[in-house]
C-alpha cells in the first residue's frame, strides 16, 4: 500500500503505456506539448465532466467523480460514473457524491457500477485506454468494497460506447503498469528516444525528435553535436 503522499496521477499510467519516454518527460520534465488531437481530447473531457448529476431509466449517472487507489498508488478522477441501484432500492436524501464520500464497504452491495472514459478518437490496439479505464474501477473497487466487472469507453469518432471486461490479464497488466510508474518517475530518468509509428500522433514529437535523437538521450545528442561544432571552427 502506498502513502497518501506518494500517489501519482492516474492519467500518467495512459502516457506510460503508450510510451515510457512521453511518461518520463510530461511527468519528470514537466513538458507537456498540445496537438490538435490532444487539444480535441481536452474539449472532449471537459465537456464530459462539466454538467450535474442526472439520472435516466432509473441509473444515476455522474461526472468529475475524484478516485483514489493506494493499493496502486494514484489518484485522479473518473469523467463518468454510472450508478445502477438494485430493484426496490432508490438513493433519496444525501446526494451520491455524499453516500461515496461517506461510504462504508457494503453500502454498495448489488449495485452495478461503471465507470465510462472519453476518448477522442477510435478503439486503439494498445492497452492505453483500457489500462486507464482498469484503474480507475480499481479506485472504485477499493474505495466502495465493490467488484466492478466491466467499463465502457466512449469514443469521438464512433460516438458510441464500447464495453470493456476488466479481466485478470487487463488487472494485471495495470498494476504491473501502476509499479512501473512509480518506478520510473522516482527514477527519474527519461528513458532515450527510439522512433516508431506512434511517434507521428504524439503531441511530445517536436520535444522529443526521436528521429534526430534515436538511441541517444537529449544531453548525449547535444555533446556530439557541440564536438562537432568545435571541429568545424
Ligand atoms: S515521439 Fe515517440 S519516443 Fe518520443 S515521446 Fe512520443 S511516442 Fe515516445
Amino acid at each position: 500500500m502506498y502513502a497518501e503522499a506518494d500517489l501519482l496521477p492516474l492519467s500518467a499510467l495512459q502516457h506510460l503505456v503508450f510510451c515510457e519516454r512521453q511518461c518520463a518527460l510530461i511527468h519528470v520534465e514537466r513538458q507537456w506539448g498540445e496537438n490538435r488531437l490532444t487539444a480535441q481530447g481536452q474539449v472532449l473531457h471537459k465537456k464530459a465532466h462539466d454538467g450535474k448529476p442526472e439520472t435516466r431509466d432509473g441509473e444515476r449517472i455522474t461526472r468529475g467523480l475524484p478516485l483514489r487507489s493506494l493499493a496502486l498508488g494514484i489518484t485522479g478522477q473518473a469523467d463518468v460514473v454510472l450508478w445502477r441501484p438494485p430493484p426496490g432500492l432508490r438513493l433519496t436524501g444525501r446526494s451520491l457524491a455524499e453516500v461515496v464520500r461517506t461510504s462504508q464497504s457494503g453500502d454498495f452491495a448489488g449495485w452495478a457500477i461503471t465507470p465510462v472514459e472519453y476518448k477522442r478518437g477510435r478503439p486503439k490496439k494498445n492497452d492505453c485506454d483500457r489500462v486507464q479505464l482498469c484503474a480507475q474501477a480499481i479506485c472504485l473497487e477499493e474505495m466502495l468494497g465493490v467488484a466492478i466487472p466491466a467499463g465502457q469507453l466512449f469514443y469521438g469518432v464512433q460516438r458510441r460506447r464500447f464495453d470493456v471486461s476488466l479481466d485478470a490479464p487487463l488487472r494485471d497488466v495495470t498494476r504491473t503498469a501502476a509499479r512501473r510508474l512509480h518506478e520510473l518517475l522516482a527514477a527519474g530518468v527519461t528513458p532515450p528516444a527510439a522512433y516508431e509509428k506512434k511517434c507521428d500522433a504524439c503531441s511530445l514529437l517536436d520535444v522529443c525528435l526521436p528521429r534526430t535523437l534515436g538511441g541517444r538521450s537529449a544531453a548525449q545528442y547535444l555533446h556530439r553535436e557541440l564536438l562537432s561544432a568545435r571541429s568545424e571552427s
